[in-house]
């Protein structure tokens, strides 16, 4: 195997994109390590980015975002009160991956390259609307998040392709955002279901939203059939019955150990509901 520890995403676009063999990104190795000790996944060529530097930083954007390097941990987010303040649901995603000792290495875009539809932080980003950056051998673009998983395992990033940054989108004001996720267990264990919301209020009205879910479909779903059912609505009980049905409605859940399809199908219109309330109440909004 060949380890590789470039100092640009150039040089690591480089690098993935003239190998032959399995090539993996190196982030928090995570998910990375428990692979190749497993034997699942031997990679020829292992290009660790912890070494590119900016890819350990927060730091806010010009439009008043921010902008995720690639190798912040899970834990640094949960100690970034900017982050916290402003993009809770993000941030309780990524804590709920693994334990302390998972979040210490464990990152975002480790997370959502490694494609699981159970994916926990990917929820979170998709409804926040958050976007990466994509250096490749054609140079820089930038795709939604929700855009990046093509399946189980696998992305849409071309060959040589890399995230670079994951940038989150302004706060503004009277907006709130907040993950659930169902586990058998309290901890260590993998989504049965996840969903995320996020909204904002006008008055007591949601006037935007966006709902995403998790573990109900081979990638993660962002639901616009869902956002609508809470549109132009205070949130009461109509407004979180039609949101239930249309998250209920979106699922294309599987049976595994873990849970029946259907069983799938009820928890995610229980979770999306509770989600949308916790988001509602840190927009600002009334307990409903
Ligand atoms: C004990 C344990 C418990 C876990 N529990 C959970 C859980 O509860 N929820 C959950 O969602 N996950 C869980 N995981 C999985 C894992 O921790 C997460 O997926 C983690 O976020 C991966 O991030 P990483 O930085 O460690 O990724 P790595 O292992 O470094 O990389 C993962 C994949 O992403 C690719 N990659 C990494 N960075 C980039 C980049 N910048 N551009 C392109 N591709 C890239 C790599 O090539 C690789 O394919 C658990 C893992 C362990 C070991």
């Amino acid at each position: 195997m060949n380890y590789h520890r470039p100092t640009s995403f150039e040089q690591a676009s480089a690098i993935a994109a003239a190998a032959a063999g399995v090539t993996r990104f190196l982030a928090g190795g995570t998910d990375v390590l428990v692979q190749l000790r497993a034997g699942t996944v031997t990679p020829d060529d292992l290009i660790d980015l912890k070494h590119i530097p900016g890819v350990k930083e927060i730091a806010p954007t010009a439009e008043g975002g921010w902008r995720i390097g690639v190798a912040v941990s899970g834990a640094d987010l949960g100690r970034h009160a900017g982050l916290c303040a402003d993009w809770p649901g993000v941030v309780e995603g990524m804590r709920l991956v693994g334990s302390i000792q998972v979040q210490g290495r464990a990152t975002l875009a480790g997370n959502l390259c490694n494609g699981s539809a159970a994916a926990d932080s990917v929820p979170g980003l998709v409804a926040a609307a958050a976007r990466v950056s994509v250096v490749g051998p054609q140079g820089r673009r930038e795709l939604a998040v929700e855009d990046i998983p093509a399946g189980p395992g696998r992305t849409v990033l071309a060959p040589g392709e890399l995230i670079a940054a994951i940038i989150l989108p302004a706060r503004g004001a009277r907006g709130g955002d907040a993950y659930l996720r169902f586990i058998p267990r309290t901890e260590m264990d993998i989504a049965v279901v996840g969903a995320a919301v996020n909204l904002r209020l006008d008055g007591d009205r949601v006037a935007e939203a966006r709902v995403a879910l998790g573990a109900v479909a081979p990638r993660i779903l962002l639901v616009p059939e869902a956002a609508d059912a809470i549109l132009g609505t205070p949130l009461d009980a109509s407004a979180l019955s039609a949101l239930a049905a249309a998250a209920t409605a979106a699922a294309r859940p599987i049976t595994d150990r873990r849970g029946t399809a259907e069983f799938r199908r009820e928890v995610v219109g229980v979770l999306v509901c509770r989600a949308a309330r916790i988001a509602y109440q840190r927009a600002g909004g009334a307990a409903t």
